[in-house]
């Protein structure tokens, strides 16, 4: 058959604005993550995230892992649910919790609870390698297949609880919590490379929590600073509680 030139400029058109048909939303939601930042800058101490960061917001296709037939909400910023009683995190949580990292591109990256997949996503933008782990299956399964489709290969996904972390692939360079802990899980602090970062949310499960990042310094001790307020569904699993 043959196909006119004409013809073919239109099927051309048609690919590329169904890749793109959520790029002006994506770059909105970018650009009120830029003005949320600036206004909270008093309290984490960032008037503004890091160019590669806010590059990797405006790449990632958020609508790929929202819940089916939640697209049209994908791009604003804000949580939404995703089934199993989780949410996918306020995109300037995502935005700010990965700018508090301070990535660099050979960095091997943990995060506890996938959830969606998008967090995972924009870390492997950023990292090397992203390990993240799930404790509820359906999610987990579900992220890692959405991970595979939006083409990350980076991503190595798997079922568990994380407040254990992630032994055999530790040390970690940097690793994130995203769910709310009521303290510090021990195992996480020790699979930091010296100078790693971990960013977690800690605090009652049901009303206040504060965003922490902490430093391992090279000899172990660790220095700690409170971010903001934040409102996290609970980190479970975890050790037995105290009789
Ligand atoms: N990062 C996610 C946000 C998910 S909400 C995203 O981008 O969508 C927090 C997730 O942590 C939930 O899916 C919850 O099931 C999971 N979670 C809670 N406790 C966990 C644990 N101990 N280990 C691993 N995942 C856990």
């Amino acid at each position: 058959m043959k196909i006119s030139n004409g013809l073919l400029f239109a099927i051309a058109m048609t690919s590329a604005s169904a890749q793109d048909i959520h790029a002006p939303a994506r770059a909105k939601m970018a650009d009120e993550i830029a003005v949320m930042a600036r206004d909270t800058a008093s309290e984490t101490g960032r008037a503004a995230f890091g160019l590669r960061v806010m590059s990797a917001i405006t790449k990632v296709e958020r609508h790929r892992f929202v819940a089916t037939g939640d697209e049209a909400n994908a791009y604003r910023n804000r949580p939404l649910a995703i089934g199993n009683g989780q949410t996918i995190s306020q995109p300037y949580i995502v935005a700010l919790m990965t700018d508090l990292l301070d990535l660099k591109p050979g960095d091997k990256v943990l995060e506890i609870g996938t959830g969606s997949g998008y967090q995972a996503a924009v870390l492997a933008e950023l990292a090397s390698t992203v390990y993240t782990i799930e404790i509820v299956e359906p999610l987990g399964r579900l992220a890692a297949q959405r991970l595979l489709a939006a083409g990350y290969r980076n991503v190595i996904a798997r079922i568990g609880d994380g407040y254990q972390g992630w032994r055999e692939a530790a040390p970690f360079d940097a690793i994130m919590v995203t769910a709310a802990a009521r303290e510090v899980p021990p195992a996480l602090i020790e699979q930091l490379k010296p100078d790693g970062k971990l960013v977690i949310p800690v605090g009652s499960q049901t009303s206040h929590q504060e965003l922490l990042v902490i430093t391992k310094s090279a000899d172990g001790a660790t220095q700690t600073r409170r971010v903001l307020a934040v409102r996290f569904v609970p980190l479970t699993g975890g050790p037995a509680p105290k009789k």
